[in-house]
């Protein structure tokens, strides 16, 4: 974080300034992330799909309207959200591959898995309950597949570390060498899905 000095300010009063408001700045940050509604999608918007950029196109046809985005299409009403029906799609495809991939994972490593739900969260890609239950983002399915891999291996890997200790870190290097990459790629990249 940057913070100017003001002319006769001291290092010491902005340092001051920072601890007192810390709690408030980052209070800030949540409301802005949570509350700017997000850009429209409609004919011609490129989106991330499995890390490609895939174009949007809605065309009316015999019976109706549809979207297509990628390898899908959907029928959709006229003068619809074009958006919220690709999202609901997305959350879709996330419950067909995200499971399995993430049940598989577990069987890699040896884990047992509670409920898996798919979500649309916010400022989350994941979580991860004391049961096991995990909760992962839909938007996870427009992720490059070692980055999505990495989140369903970041909350499988608190089934055996409730933290974010050295030793969870190491148990997700262990599993996730690339870890590191797909931390990159989610506060870049992944905070243009919203
Ligand atoms: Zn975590």
């Amino acid at each position: 974080m940057r913070v100017t000095v003001p002319r006769g300010g001291s290092r010491r009063e902005a340092e001051q300034f920072v601890q007192k408001h810390e709690k408030w700045i980052a209070r800030e940050r949540t409301r802005v992330r949570t509350e700017s509604p997000s850009p429209e999608w409609n004919h011609g918007t490129t989106i991330l799909l499995h890390g490609n950029p895939v174009h949007i196109a809605v065309e009316s046809h015999s019976r109706g309207w549809r979207v297509f985005y990628g390898e899908r299409s959907l029928p959709v009403r006229e003068g619809v959200d074009v958006r919220r029906a690709i999202e609901a799609d997305l959350r879709e495809l996330a419950r067909e591959t995200l499971l399995p991939r993430l049940r598989e994972l577990a069987v890699v490593h040896g884990l047992t898995l509670g409920v898996v739900t798919i979500r649309n969260q916010r400022s989350r890609w994941g979580s991860c309950a004391r049961n096991g239950n995990i909760a992962l983002n839909f938007r996870l399915v427009q992720m490059p597949a070692h980055v999505s891999d990495y989140v369903l291996l970041h909350e499988l890997m608190h089934i055996r570390q409730q933290n974010h200790s050295r030793r969870f870190w190491r148990l997700v290097e262990a599993a996730c060498p690339g870890f590191r990459d797909a931390e990159r790629w989610l506060k870049t990249t992944g905070r243009t899905l919203f």
